[in-house]
C-alpha cells in the first residue's frame, strides 16, 4: 500500500495536529492516545514514511523494527509501567480495527488490562 502523507500520524509528526509527546529520539516519537483505552495509553511511531503495518515489513526493516521494540520497553519504563506490567499492541488491518496507515505500537497500562482480545 502506498504511504499516505496526510494520515493522522504523519500530520502529528509535522506538528500540524497537536499531540502530547512523551518521548522522542532520532527515529521515533511517542504521544498520548486521544481516546485512551487504558489509564495509560501511548502510541509509538517511527518518523518518516514507514510501512503501514507489520504486514509491510521485510528483511531490510529488521534493525529499526528491533529498535522500535526496545523503545517501547524504554517508554513503558519511563511511564512507570514496569512494576505493574503493560501491553504492547500492533493493530494490523481491518479485523484489528487499524485506523491509521502508519505502523504504530500501542503501549497500554496503568491498571488491569483484562483479557487480550475483545469481541467473541
Ligand atoms: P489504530 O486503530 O490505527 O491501531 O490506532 C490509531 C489510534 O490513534 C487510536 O487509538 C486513536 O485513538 C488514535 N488517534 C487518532 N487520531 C488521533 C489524534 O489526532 N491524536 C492522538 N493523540 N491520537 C489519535
Amino acid at each position: 500500500m502506498a504511504y499516505d502523507p496526510d494520515n493522522v500520524f504523519a500530520r502529528i509528526l509535522r506538528d500540524e495536529i497537536p499531540s502530547e509527546r512523551v518521548y522522542e529520539d532520532d527515529e521515533f516519537i511517542a504521544f498520548k492516545d486521544i481516546a485512551p483505552a487504558a489509564p495509560v495509553h501511548l502510541v509509538l511511531i517511527p518518523r518518516g514514511e514507514p510501512p503501514t503495518s507489520l504486514a509491510g515489513l521485510g528483511a531490510a526493516d529488521v534493525a529499526w523494527a528491533g529498535r522500535m521494540l526496545v523503545a517501547a520497553g524504554e517508554i513503558a519504563r519511563l511511564a512507570g509501567l514496569e512494576d505493574g506490567g503493560y501491553r504492547v499492541v500492533f493493530n494490523c488491518g481491518r479485523d484489528a480495527g487499524q485506523l491509521v496507515p502508519h505502523i504504530h505500537a500501542h503501549i497500554l497500562g496503568g491498571g488491569d488490562l483484562g483479557a487480550i482480545a475483545g469481541g467473541n
